[in-house]
């Protein structure tokens, strides 16, 4: 059965001049085309839920004075471009739209290699970070389960950069397809690095090249795995909370639709409170880390898919 197409939400459509229309696009990609502009942007925004068939056949009736065959290819057009979409597709909110419309974009791309389903997201840890992580992933209606239980997904959380007792736990909370870990660090709510098993640099990468390129060797080292003295006893505010739940659910929403060319596994994204700077860092694996593949070299780069 043929789905039914709607007018993509997130797209803007603007008559520039009788003969020309532009669509304009979320991610400021716009695409003008000459037609009978008043009349297509008619067409396209006074129905909201046809199959394509029946948008063709719209067209042909039109004024737009189409020859056979045109219809339908326009029809395919505006598919590919993402102005119509299928309507199951259809969002409520901005957010929605625009990464839904990241997602249609590289669908095609994404289809030659196997992007892993996510039915559950195991949050380990707690505080105030895990509070927002258990909030979001309820919000999307990704199932939750204990770290011990197969999940797809698992996520470690803390609310200060006490690497000593993230890495153990990091250790304890064994394998999945995707890891990653959230936490909020002095001036900066960090996420990452995204491990893909076998494929991307892990946590413990992370650790080891920070302190194979720290000026200050001990410091670094204390630091990373020192169990005292990093813990925090001021509170996390509205301001860090609100910073802490865009990062998580934008990292979520991108992971869970497999957009692995905006999230660059083998990174760590950090967001300053102060400066409200993004940067991002990206992580080599360690060879000689347990997260490697048998091989010791990553079965494909997804990365260098896309
Ligand atoms: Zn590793």
């Amino acid at each position: 059965m043929l789905a039914n197409l709607s007018l993509n939400s997130a797209v803007k459509i603007c008559v520039v001049a009788p003969n020309i229309l532009q669509f304009r696009f979320p991610d400021s990609h716009h695409i003008t085309m000459e037609c009978d502009a008043a009349c297509l942007a008619d067409i396209l925004t006074w129905k909201t839920d046809a199959s394509g068939p029946e948008w063709a056949e719209m067209l042909r009736a039109s004024d737009l004075d189409l020859d056979n065959g045109i219809a339908e290819d326009i029809v395919q057009s505006l598919q590919n471009i993402c102005v119509l979409i299928e309507s199951a597709n259809k969002t409520k909110t901005l957010g929605e739209a625009i990464f839904m419309h990241a997602h249609l974009l590289t669908k095609s791309a994404k289809s030659s290699f196997e992007v892993p389903t996510i039915n559950k997201v195991s949050i380990v840890g707690d505080g105030v970070v895990g509070n927002i992580v258990s909030e979001i992933v309820t919000q999307m209606s990704l199932g939750q389960s204990g770290c011990a239980q197969e999940s797809e997904y698992k996520i470690i959380v803390s609310d200060s950069p006490a690497f000593g007792s993230i890495r153990e736990v990091y250790k304890s909370s064994g394998e999945a397809k995707f890891k990653s870990v959230a936490w909020m660090d002095e001036g900066s709510f960090r996420i990452g690095p995204l491990h893909i098993k076998g494929e991307s640099a892990c946590f413990e990468c992370f650790l080891s090249r920070t302190e194979a390129t720290a000026h200050f060797f001990e410091e670094a080292v204390s630091f990373n795995r020192g169990k005292r003295g990093n813990e925090r006893s001021l509170e996390i505010g509205l301001m860090e909370k609100n910073l802490i739940r865009f990062l998580i659910e934008r990292h979520l929403r991108l992971v869970v639709n497999g957009q692995f060319n905006i999230i660059d596994p083998g990174t760590v994204e950090s967001w300053n409170l102060l400066s409200g700077e993004n940067s991002t860092v990206p992580v080599l694996r360690n060879p000689y880390c347990d997260c490697g593949a048998a091989s010791g070299r990553p079965t494909k780069a997804i990365r260098d898919i896309i």
